[in-house]
C-alpha cells in the first residue's frame, strides 16, 4: 500500500487501499510501530476477519526480532516520537531478508497449510538468491567500516550497525519531530568537527532542511532508498539493498 518514495510514518490512505485489504487472504506488515499512521485504521475499517492481528492471516515481519533504540518502558506511552517501540527499520539491516522471509513462509504454511511443501520450495529458492546477494553485499560493506555520515531520519541504524558506520547525528532532533534552527546549528557544527561529508536522506526527506545541513557543512546530499522502490531500480529487496551498499560506497569509499 505504501510507496517506497513515501515516508512510511505518514502515509495517507486511499479508497482502494480499503477495497485491497477486503479482498485479502493475507496481510505482511514489517511491525514494531513502522506502520503505524495507516495500518491500524485500515485493518479495523476493512472488517476482513481473515487477516486480524492474532491470526495467521497477519503476518508480522518483526516478530522475533530484537529492536535497537527500545526507549524505556515509561516512556513508550507518551509517543515521543515515531518510534515508540524501538526503531523499526529493520529492513535495511542486511539479514533482514533472511528473517521476513522466514516469517513470511511461516504466515503462509498457516494460512493454507496444504501448499506447505511449494512454500517451502520457494523460500528455499530466495534463501539460495539471498546467499549469492550476502557475499556481494559483505564485501561491499567492509569498505564502510568507521565511516562517517548524518542522516535525515533515525533509519540507517541496523545497516550502520552490520558495517560499523558511524551515524554521528540526525537532521530531525527526535524520529518525526522537525528540526529548529537550534537543531539544525548543532547538526552543522557537529560535521564540521567529525568531518562528515555525506548526508543521506531519503526522497521524501531531502528536503530544505536536509540540504541546508549539507550546504552550510560542505557536505553533500545522497539520497537512498528506505524501502523497495524508493529510488529506482530497486524494485526487489535484493535490488534496494544492492542499491544501498553501492551508492554508499560510492559516497564514502570510492576510492578504496
Ligand atoms: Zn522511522
Amino acid at each position: 500500500m505504501a510507496r517506497g518514495t513515501q515516508n512510511i510514518h505518514a502515509v495517507n490512505l486511499q479508497p482502494s487501499h480499503l477495497v485491497a485489504m477486503r479482498r485479502a487472504d493475507v496481510f505482511i506488515e514489517v511491525g514494531l510501530s513502522l506502520e503505524h499512521a495507516f495500518v491500524p485504521g485500515i485493518l479495523m475499517s476493512s472488517r476482513n476477519r481473515k487477516i486480524e492481528p492474532g491470526l495467521p492471516g497477519f503476518i508480522q515481519c518483526s516478530t522475533g526480532w530484537e529492536a535497537i533504540n527500545v526507549p524505556p518502558q515509561v516512556d513508550r506511552g507518551i509517543a515521543a516520537d515515531v518510534h515508540p517501540m524501538g526503531n523499526p527499520h529493520m529492513n535495511l539491516d542486511p539479514r533482514a531478508g533472511r528473517f521476513f522471509a522466514e516469517r513470511i513462509l511461516e504466515g503462509l504454511s498457516a494460512v493454507e497449510p496444504a501448499s506447505r511443501e511449494y512454500f517451502v520450495q520457494r523460500h528455499g529458492d530466495y534463501v539460495r538468491r539471498l546467499a549469492v546477494a550476502e557475499e556481494r553485499w559483505s564485501k561491499l560493506g567492509a569498505r564502510l567500516k568507521g565511516k562517517k555520515v548524518v542522516t535525515y531520519h533515525r533509519d540507517m541504524v541496523y545497516f550502520a550497525r552490520a558495517y560499523g558506520i558511524e551515524v554521528v547525528d540526525n537532521v530531525e532532533p527526535q524520529p518525526g519531530v522537525p528540526p529548529t534552527a537550534r537543531d539544525l546549528a548543532e547538526t552543522i557544527k557537529i560535521m564540521k568537527q567529525e568531518g562528515v561529508g555525506v548526508v543521506l536522506s531519503a526522497k521524501w526527506s531531502n528536503n530544505q532542511n536536509t540540504r541546508f545541513v549539507a550546504e552550510k557543512a560542505g557536505a553533500r546530499v545522497v539520497e537512498v532508498p528506505l524501502m523497495v522502490g524508493g529510488v529506482s531500480r530497486t524494485e526487489t529487496w535484493i535490488g534496494m539493498m544492492d542499491f544501498l551498499h553501492e551508492e554508499l560506497v560510492n559516497a564514502l569509499a570510492p576510492e578504496d
